[in-house]
């Protein structure tokens, strides 16, 4: 007997520097789409900002246990994302277990870390959101008010970096304003899905 073919699930990568709005962009996303979004929990060994809760925004590990999963194998990627600074990786279990339930898994991760998933899935959904200027960006990061200006100078370094790898991805989202940006992400899920159910 042949099955019909089920919903498969999807990979969605979401880059841009710090700053650049795509956290918030992305919260309004997941309310707004209608494909099954699921985000990936990351592990990193940066300590929690005032609000965030240990395995809703992050897995927070010591760096012997981020090392000690690394050395096993757990990680699809990992990065130092800021020169001197934390670790962040993505966890083999967070994809797999989504990708297994049909889910599209989001992961909002660094360049690097896309590069080195991108190759291991070549049908990833890529976007990269992009801040509308670097004024802007510079404007976003200290109106934060959660980070030292040493932090502040090592992320806009880190943004220029970022910039020159936007054209990697299979989408841009310029994050001039909140509404569009949104609305775009939500369109290219939704052309995503169609592409699949086109090709069932
Ligand atoms: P934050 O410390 O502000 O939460 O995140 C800093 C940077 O780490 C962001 O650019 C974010 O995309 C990146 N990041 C978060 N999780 C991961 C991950 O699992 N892997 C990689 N490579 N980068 C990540």
């Amino acid at each position: 007997m042949t099955m019909p073919p089920s919903a498969t699930g999807r990979l969605v990568i979401v880059s841009g520097p710090s700053g650049a709005g795509k956290t918030t962009v992305l919260r309004r996303v997941f309310e707004a789409a209608t494909a099954p979004l699921l985000p990936s929990v990351s592990a990193t060994t940066r300590p929690p900002r005032p609000g965030e809760i240990d395995g809703v925004d992050y897995h927070f590990l010591s760096e012997q246990e981020f090392n000690a999963r690394c050395a096993r194998g757990e990680f699809l990627e990992s990065f130092e994302v800021f020169a001197r600074g934390y670790w962040y990786g993505t966890l083999k279990t967070e994809v797999a277990s989504g990708l297994g339930a049909g889910k599209w898994v989001v992961l909002e991760i660094d360049v690097h870390g896309a590069a080195a998933v991108m190759e291991q899935y070549p049908s990833a959904i890529s976007i990269f959101v992009q801040p509308s200027s670097i004024e802007e960006l510079k404007r976003r990061l200290r109106g934060r008010g959660t980070e030292t200006e040493e932090a502040i100078r090592r992320r806009l370094a880190q943004a220029n970096e970022e910039l020159r790898f936007a054209h990697r991805y299979r989408h841009q989202v310029i994050n001039d304003d909140m509404d569009h940006a949104v609305q775009e992400i939500c369109d290219i899920l939704n052309r995503e899905a169609e592409a699949d159910r086109d090709a069932r």
